[in-house]
């Protein structure tokens, strides 16, 4: 990951992302932005309880750092549903991903300790971002996404690069009743008693969908484990969320 320091913003980017000269891409850490208190920095969350005069302050400091021409955000409601972004519309389709070829179109994932993983074709010119907290995972919201591009858009899995951003990692990913919520093909990454490792699930669904294991990256940071740069639901109940950004120039 390489860290970008822009205008107050701090946000970390994909270094296998940088041989692509037409994208913008972050993770943005909650460093920056006018929210307060609980939401301190650059919470992007609407109904967190925070000021939505502030949200809107904070989407546009970073709608300004991608360049873009609209920051596309989503009703998010941990399902596996793929919206196809093709005209202008935002924030009020429910979904959990979103896929585009249109350039200005900044797709954007909001999240205290899921994971936003962001994929990107090359070849086609297609970008994609995904909401996966332990129940999109469930459901299968990556093979989702991916199955997407590559109907809508004739996308090949082999072709594509993938980020992991900033998430609750397996040593804070505790799942006490994991007999209940999780099925049994994720104990393959459980590690200690009962905390699972939701990167290398994540991983390992890219792969099965047909990602080169060489093109997906994982931040490997831990959003509970850093009160500085990260707003974590698990931390506290009353908190941001984080933007994480891609799109076409
Ligand atoms: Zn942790």
């Amino acid at each position: 990951m390489e860290r970008i320091c822009s205008g107050g913003l701090v946000y970390d980017c994909f270094s296998s992302f940088s041989q692509v000269p037409w994208l913008f891409h972050g993770c943005f850490t909650r460093k920056g932005g006018v929210s307060e208190g609980p939401y301190e920095g650059l919470n992007t969350g609407l109904n967190t309880g925070d000021s939505a005069q502030a949200v809107s302050v904070n989407r546009k400091a970073i709608l300004d750092e991608s360049g873009g021409g609209e920051l596309v955000v989503l009703s998010q409601v941990h399902g596996k549903g793929v919206h196809v972004h093709t005209g202008t519309g935002v924030d009020s389709v429910e979904a959990d991903a979103l896929v585009t070829d249109r350039p200005g179109a900044m797709l954007t994932i909001l999240t205290a300790d899921c994971q936003a993983v962001v994929l990107v074709d090359p070849v086609k010119r297609v970008v994609a971002n995904a909401h996966a907290g332990w129940r999109g995972s469930v459901e299968g919201v990556l093979p989702e996404t991916v199955s997407v591009m590559e109907n809508r858009f004739g996308c090949c899995p082999s072709d594509l690069l993938a980020g992991i951003g900033p998430s609750l990692g397996p040593c804070c990913a505790e799942f006490v009743h994991y007999k209940k919520e999780l099925p049994r093909s994720f104990c393959t990454h459980r590690v200690g008693f009962n905390h699972f490792d939701f990167w290398a699930i994540s991983r390992d669904q890219l792969c099965n969908t047909g990602l080169k294991a060489k093109n997906i990256t994982a931040a490997q940071v831990c959003t509970q484990c850093d009160d500085e740069h990260y707003f974590s639901y698990r931390r506290s109940h009353t908190t941001g969320r984080m933007a994480t950004v891609i799109g076409i120039k």
